[in-house]
């Protein structure tokens, strides 16, 4: 689990997959460890003790979202061992974007799990494998865009880009207008001090204002981005320089 919590950027997954990987996640079979309940049976299936590798893999219901979703899990489902075993069979096999498919997967598997516990409707294994899908496709995209972007091309070449300090995150975005349409669209990446992609968002907003409004209403998506991964040590760049000034002066107050 380690390699792949290394190799990945993609901040979002590297804090759920750590728990799920340490088995500390609040499955009735944890939970019984406590002694708060006695039942372990996984409410879902109701035929075998809900460990976070059955909810996450093995549980018949986890299977149909992994059978609509990527092809290489669909050859590894498996009765499956602990759940470290399977991130680590999978990273031996599998490419670094579905490695991200993967883990953003079991993500959207566990809330399910949880929403549904809650009272939520049960989602559609079709809606969990593709919200999956296109999340990593956006990462992908707009990392892949920013890296191009970034790279030097002969005489054109200009750097504008600055790593933050040591430890730190930096957090660019940009929006881009449609009158036609009457929406605007949102651009967002987060970068750490080494210049790695931890996390990026591509979004649009079904309204049409003016510019200042329109980076404000960017800048307040950016600030809930970051409060959604859990990244507080942020310094915020971005076009619009009022919003920028006014987002780092008060940052002690966001999060
Ligand atoms: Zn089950």
């Amino acid at each position: 689990m380690e390699e792949y919590l290394e190799a990945t950027s993609y901040q979002c997954n590297k804090g759920f997959l750590r728990r799920a990987g340490s088995d500390i996640l609040p499955t009735k079979s944890n939970i019984a460890k406590r002694g708060v309940v006695k039942e372990e049976t996984c409410m879902l299936c109701c035929s075998e003790r809900e460990t976070v590798a059955h909810i996450l893999w093995s549980c018949l219901l986890a299977h149909d979202a992994w059978s609509v979703s990527g092809r290489n899990f669909q050859k590894s489902l498996c009765e499956a061992m602990n759940f470290i075993d399977i991130i680590d069979y999978l990273f031996q096999h599998c490419s670094r974007e579905d490695m991200d498919l993967f883990a953003t997967t079991t993500r959207n598997i566990w809330n399910r799990h949880i929403f549904f516990l809650h009272g939520g409707p049960f989602h559609h294994p079709n809606y969990v494998a593709k919200e999956a899908a296109l999340s990593v496709q956006q990462y992908w995209n707009v990392a892949l865009t920013r890296e191009n972007e970034s790279r030097p091309t002969g005489e054109m070449a200009q750097v504008h880009w600055t790593p933050p300090p040591q430890n730190l995150f930096k957090e660019n975005w940009d929006i881009a207008q449609c009158k036609e349409k009457q929406r605007i669209g949102i651009g967002i990446i987060i970068r750490d001090f080494k210049g790695l992609v931890c996390a990026a968002l591509s979004q649009t907003i079904e309204i049409y204002t003016e510019v200042a409004t329109a980076e404000a209403m960017g800048a307040l998506r950016v600030i809930e981005f970051c409060k959604d991964i859990g990244i507080q040590e942020v310094i915020f760049e971005g076009d619009a320089e009022v919003v920028v000034k006014a987002i780092n002066k008060h940052d002690s107050t966001l999060c």
